[in-house]
């Protein structure tokens, strides 16, 4: 039987399992902050997961503050995702050619955003991808401007100054990003308008887009300043170039609207969105979507060439759907209630114990950053003790709380964390903000 991990709790069998993973696969994790670098230690090897619960392959059992990087927002293993899961596998598994539950996707996606069509995809870094290709067809133009601390998936012009993973390994840039790639991306500050005004003012009429997380959770959570977003609209209209946001981590996440946008207000919409984690409800799926005039311009009715063997998968939009037909008001209510719990013990534990921090949120989703500062900008994030972060990491880690590995990086919870899975992590708070003052 599973139970509550101790600080002499066993990792044998994980440790094991790393030994071998490495021998088949790089860092023997198959995306890089799962290898535990940035903190120490041993990855959890995960056997099985149900509700806010993870256990591992020692018997271990943690609070899950992950949630997968967000997608699970029910709760692992949720009884009507399972059974939409296992209905639509019963059927088959992929076929190539349409099927209704991508309508189905499409239409939820629809209905809550301001989007008109998408195309589905199935990881947001082919999202984010295919909508600067189609920014690019649409506007015949080639430069891209990102900001710095922003991440938007592994693709090639987009990997500069990117957050987390990339932060975690103080890496300024990827290798085998060529420069002429390179050399299309503008890269900003984010929350400076005066930077954005400036690089239309010398490049105005090469720049395609500007992409922007619609509130950044990759170095942290930094919710745009009053009138950036505004500020990037009227720009962006200013010079013909299109505004992509990206809502891959936000999107049915931070509220019932679907898109974090919405809270700020309607008219700075972007003119192309993308969307994954929550909307795949922990599968393969993601997607990218604007007003129909612009989507037009994708293959097959359009010249922007866009495809996918598995896109629209039908498992995946078995659970995509269930999942956001299961997003309802009184869960995001759930979300926000849990989520200010726990950070404000993490807050109150970490003042007893002297150590300099800050709480910032979008909607549910919130980081604790080791500074005392509000952080407006990846160089803020980057100031922060990541030490305290590591020993306190370590210490929820051996009380049984699975908190993201990197001080880069957003908590999230699910409609699944109940009383006994937020008394673990209270319980489990006080050592770990005492181990993070040391
Ligand atoms: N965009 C944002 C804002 C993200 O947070 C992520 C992943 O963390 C991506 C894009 C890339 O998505 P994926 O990991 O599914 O490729």
């Amino acid at each position: 039987p599973a139970t509550t991990p101790t600080p002499d709790q066993p990792t044998e069998r994980s440790a094991a399992l790393l030994e071998q993973a490495r021998a088949v696969t790089p860092g023997g994790v198959n995306s890089p902050v799962r290898a535990f670098r940035a903190v120490g230690g041993t990855p959890r090897f995960i056997r099985s997961a149900t509700g806010p619960w993870l256990t591992d392959v020692d018997g271990n059992r943690y609070v899950d503050l992950v949630c997968s990087w967000g997608p699970m927002i029910l709760g692992h293993t949720h009884p009507d995702v399972l059974a939409a899961v296992t209905d639509a596998a019963g059927r088959g598994f992929s076929f190539g050619t349409p099927s209704e539950n991508e309508v189905a996707l499409a239409g939820e996606i629809v209905a809550r955003t301001p989007v008109e069509q998408v195309r589905l995809v199935s990881s947001g870094t082919e999202a984010t991808m295919s909508a600067l290709r189609l920014a690019r067809g649409a506007t015949g133009r080639s430069k891209v401007v990102k900001f710095a601390g922003c991440y938007h998936g592994h693709v090639d012009a987009l990997l500069a100054s990117a957050g987390s993973g990339v932060a975690t390994f103080a890496l300024p840039d990827s290798a085998g990003v060529p420069e002429s790639s390179a050399s299309e991306t503008i890269v900003l500050p984010y929350n400076d308008l005066a930077a954005l005004e400036a690089a239309f003012a010398e490049h105005g009429e090469q720049i395609a887009c500007v992409i922007t997380e619609a509130c950044p959770g990759n170095m942290g959570v930094v919710p745009p300043v009053p009138g950036f977003e505004e500020g990037l609209r009227r720009v962006t209209r200013e010079h013909g170039a299109l505004l992509i946001s990206d809502e891959v981590m936000t999107g049915f996440r931070c509220s019932p609207s679907g898109w974090f946008g919405a809270e700020a207000s309607a008219s700075i919409e972007a003119d192309l969105f993308t969307f994954g984690k929550v909307m795949g409800g922990g599968f393969p799926a993601a997607a990218f979507g604007g007003s129909a005039e612009l989507m037009s311009r994708l293959a097959p009715d359009g010249p922007v060439y866009q495809a996918g063997t598995l896109s629209g998968n039908p498992v995946a939009t078995a659970a995509g759907l269930a999942t956001l037909r299961g997003c309802t008001p009184e869960v995001y209510a759930h979300l926000d209630s849990v989520a200010r719990t726990i950070a404000d013990a993490a807050s109150r534990e970490l003042t007893t114990a002297g150590v300099p921090h800050t709480v910032q949120w979008a909607g549910s989703m919130f980081s604790v950053f080791f500074r005392d500062q509000p952080v407006r900008t990846y160089d803020d994030a980057k100031s922060q003790d990541t030490g305290a972060f590591s020993r306190f990491f370590t210490a929820m880690l051996q009380q049984g709380v699975h908190l993201p590995p990197s001080a880069f990086e957003a908590w999230f919870v699910s409609a699944a964390h109940d009383e006994a899975a937020v008394e673990q992590v209270l319980a489990a708070l006080p050592a770990a903000a005492r181990a993070a003052g040391n």
